[in-house]
Parts: structure tokens; C-alpha cells; sequence
């Protein structure tokens, strides 16, 4: 059997620095598609310049339409933790391909993937869905279901997907009102309905004392609290200890405590952020890695909540292509490969960690300050000055100068190093980031802040 061999794209015309094709791919995308991209973090929106349009991805590399090849720092938002194009997956998704794309009836793999998930995570149950979105949502429907309560809590600056009652996170314009009762919060997109909003009720992360008086309020009337076990969508937080002993404290109230561990699971250990944390959620999300770069989610806990599920229970639930056999595949091989290689999770935390040392290096000899925090292979370098490892809400980390931040983006890019194109996104290490990549990026990242401080004093004087 003959495999094709991935062909790089031509140079553009225009050289190799150009941006030609990703500008002409950017303006067709415009006209037939809201902003021009299916996700919004993709148009470049807090950098600026052009999104690059990508042709193809392999290990720790991604080639743009142009022609022009960068470090990935992305990893898909997460997914990639073995790098692209990984042979075993590959292999997986090309040999489930030859035997179908879709059933609309159980297969094998789905039990396969499930068994594997449950028992790396120390899950009963396991239903699968196509994306984090459907699997956060699911699981605060169960919880309602299985608790009989309307409230569910959440954490400021904590992403768990678009579904309406999470897009409620009270942003600096729409901060509780101070004379309206306790978590009460503001949808944070339009068209969602404020009755919707009404029912999330929104408090700090890292603030052990907010939440007690908020369980202490309405600790009743509450289904569940969902929070990310590690933040990365304001960029990354760790939590404290006495936050996690906060988290704990709300199964008195009887309510469900869900970790979403869409973007940590098994990124941060084989058994999560939870793992790592020594977190004993009721229920847990999944999504990005599991499903090895296509498209999969889950949510799983305990039996006797999961058996609450449809066509056991009265919560319904359901997806067309839930356990696509291509996706579970995918997440097999990923997963199978990742708990084959007991040394992956020190390789990548031992790389990551060299390039918090690094950043913090460079960015010092330019002169620029920044906070970094990191965990496992996901980092935040926030431009701001607190002590490194410091920045602990929503809050702290909106004080960076996102100004400074699009700068140096914008420099690692020029210099073939692809960062998450947001102050408020970690960065994704994979497997296949060798020290090559990480001296490329520390010698990018050094030109970048000498550059970016450069043009800061030149602003200011
Ligand atoms: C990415 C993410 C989601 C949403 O997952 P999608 O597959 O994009 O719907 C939910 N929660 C967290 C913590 C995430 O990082």
C-alpha cells in the first residue's frame, strides 16, 4: 500500500514572508462567513494583522498556505498532545475509515474508549458527545435532573463552552450589581436571555471565602458548581489549596460539584487536573484530547447519577454522531499511546518548564515585565508585573498590558513561532517539541521583547 506523502505548499509568489494567500483566503472567508473564521479566537481579533490560513500541520509544525512554517504553541487549543499528524493516530483513523465513517448503532470502539476513560479516571460511567460545549451542558442538565435544583454556579473568567447559561460571566461592564442579590450575573453575549443568566450564579475563582457565603445563601437552590480544575481560558490559573477545600465544601450543601476538565484532561496527568489536585468531583467534563483531533466530548461520574442518564433515566440526551467511530479511534490511539509512555507527562512538564525559565530570562534582559504561570505543559505569560507564578483571578489577569502582549505575538510570528494569539489563552506543549523548537523560540521570544520594549518607549517618550 502506497501512503501519500504530504506535499508542502508552493512558495507563494510573492516571497516567503508573505501573506498574500492567507489575505485573498481571509477576504473569500469574510464574505461567506461571520468574521471569516468558525471560531472566533482564529481572527487574530486582540493581535491584529492577518489569520494565517494553514495547509497542513505535522509534529510540532504548522505550514500556512504561503508556505511559511511555524512552532505550533496551540495544539488545535489543546488536543495535539501528541503532535500533529501523530503515526499511531493517523494509523487508527485511516484503518476505522476503511470500515465506515458512521453507524447510527453502538460499536466497539465506543466501549473501548469508554472503559479506557473510566478506568484511567476512576469514573463509573461515561457517555460520549461531539464536542466540550455538548458535554458541559449535558452534565449541568443532569445535575439538575438529579438534584431536583434550578442554580448552577460558576466561576468568573472560567470558559466551559457556549451553551446560554454559561456565557455568563459578568466581564469588568457588566460586574454584579451591587444591590441585587448574591452571584447574580449578566449574560456575557447577547441573545441570551437575562432569565436564563438568572439562573447562573457567577463568583470569583481562587476566593474560598466568596463561595462559602455564596453556598451559605443559596446553597439550597444549587444543582452544581462547574469550574475549570486549572483554568486556561483566562489564561492559566492555578487554584489554591484552600480553594480546593472551598470546592469540596459545596457537596454539603448538596449540591454536584462538576470539574471541567475538557482542556486539562489528560493534558496536566492520565488522571487530569483532578489527579494532579487530589479534586473529587461528582461529575467531570471531557472533550479536546480524547478525542485525538477530532471531534468528541464526555461527561461521566458516579453510577447512581450517571444511570440518570437517557434511555436509563428521565434526563434526556442524545447525538447523531456520538461515538463517531472515526473520533473514537482517534481518542483510543491518543490515549493508548499516552499511558504506553509513563515518561510523557515529565518530558513535557521538564520542556514547558525550560520555557517559563527561559521567557522569564528574555523578557527580564529586554526589560519588559512579565508574571508567567505555568503547570504541566500549559503557560500564561501575562505581561504585568506581579511576582511570577502570582496572578490568581479573572481579575489580577486582566491587568496585563494586552497592548505589550499583541506586540511580542507579533514578533514570535515573524519569527516562525506560532503563540496563542491572546493574553488570555494558555499555550499548549506536545510531545513531538524537541529542544530544537524550544532554542528557536527562546531566541524568537528574546528578539521579540527587546523589539516590543523598543517600540513601548518609543510610544511613550
Ligand atoms: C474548549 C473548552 C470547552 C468547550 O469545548 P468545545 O469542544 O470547544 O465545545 C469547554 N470547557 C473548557 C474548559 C474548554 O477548554
Amino acid at each position: 500500500m502506497t501512503r501519500d506523502v504530504p506535499v508542502a505548499p508552493a512558495p507563494s509568489p510573492a516571497g516567503p514572508s508573505s501573506t498574500a494567500r492567507s489575505e485573498a483566503l481571509f477576504a473569500r472567508a469574510r464574505a461567506v462567513t461571520p468574521g471569516g473564521v468558525n471560531s472566533p479566537v482564529r481572527a487574530f481579533r486582540s493581535v491584529g494583522g492577518v489569520p494565517r490560513f494553514i495547509a497542513s500541520a505535522h509534529g510540532a509544525y504548522l505550514t500556512d498556505v504561503d508556505g511559511a512554517r511555524y512552532i505550533d504553541y496551540i495544539g488545535s487549543w489543546g488536543p495535539m498532545i501528541l503532535g500533529h499528524d501523530h503515526p499511531a493516530v493517523r494509523e487508527a483513523v485511516a484503518h476505522a475509515l476503511s470500515g465506515g465513517t458512521s453507524f447510527g448503532a453502538p460499536s466497539a470502539r465506543e466501549v473501548e474508549l469508554a472503559e479506557l476513560v473510566t478506568r484511567l479516571t476512576g469514573t463509573d460511567k461515561v457517555r460520549f458527545t461531539s464536542s466540550g460545549t455538548e458535554a458541559t451542558m449535558s452534565a449541568l442538565r443532569l445535575a439538575r435532573g438529579f438534584t431536583g435544583r434550578k442554580f448552577i454556579v460558576k466561576f468568573r473568567g472560567n470558559y466551559h463552552g457556549h451553551a446560554d447559561g454559561l456565557l455568563v460571566e459578568a466581564g469588568s461592564g457588566l460586574m454584579t450589581n451591587a444591590d441585587g442579590p448574591l452571584g447574580a450575573a449578566a449574560p456575557s453575549s447577547a441573545g441570551v436571555p437575562p432569565e436564563y443568566a438568572a439562573l447562573t450564579l457567577v463568583t470569583e475563582y481562587n476566593d474560598p471565602a466568596a463561595l462559602d457565603a455564596l453556598m451559605q445563601e443559596r446553597g439550597a437552590e444549587i444543582a452544581a458548581v462547574i469550574f475549570e480544575p486549572v483554568v486556561g481560558n483566562a489564561g492559566v490559573l492555578v487554584p489554591t489549596p484552600d480553594f480546593v477545600d472551598a470546592l469540596h465544601r459545596v457537596k454539603d450543601a448538596g449540591a454536584l460539584l462538576i470539574a471541567d476538565e475538557v482542556m486539562t484532561g489528560f493534558r496536566l496527568s492520565l488522571s487530569g487536573a483532578t489527579g494532579l489536585l487530589g479534586l473529587e468531583p461528582d461529575l467531570s467534563c471531557w472533550g479536546k484530547i480524547i478525542g485525538g483531533g477530532l471531534p468528541v466530548g464526555a461527561y461521566g461520574g458516579r453510577a447512581e447519577i450517571m444511570e440518570f442518564v437517557s434511555p436509563q433515566g428521565p434526563v434526556y440526551q442524545a447525538g447523531t454522531l456520538s461515538g463517531n467511530p472515526l473520533a473514537m479511534a482517534a481518542g483510543l490511539a491518543t490515549l493508548r499511546t499516552l499511558e504506553a509512555d509513563p515518561d510523557i507527562y515529565a518530558r513535557l512538564d521538564a520542556y514547558t518548564a525550560r520555557l517559563a525559565a527561559g521567557l522569564q530570562d528574555a523578557a527580564h534582559a529586554a526589560g519588559v515585565p512579565i508574571s508567567v504561570n505555568r503547570i504541566g505543559s500549559m503557560l500564561t505569560a501575562f505581561h504585568q508585573g506581579a511576582p511570577h507564578g502570582s496572578v490568581g483571578s479573572y481579575a489580577q489577569a486582566a491587568g496585563s498590558d494586552t497592548a505589550g502582549f499583541a506586540a511580542w505575538f507579533q514578533g514570535m510570528l515573524a519569527r516562525g513561532v506560532y503563540w496563542a494569539p491572546s493574553q488570555f489563552e494558555s499555550i499548549f506543549v506536545s510531545a513531538a517539541h524537541t529542544d530544537a523548537e524550544l532554542s528557536t523560540t527562546l531566541d524568537a521570544a528574546h528578539t521579540a521583547y527587546t523589539a516590543a520594549a523598543g517600540a513601548a518607549k518609543g510610544a511613550t517618550s
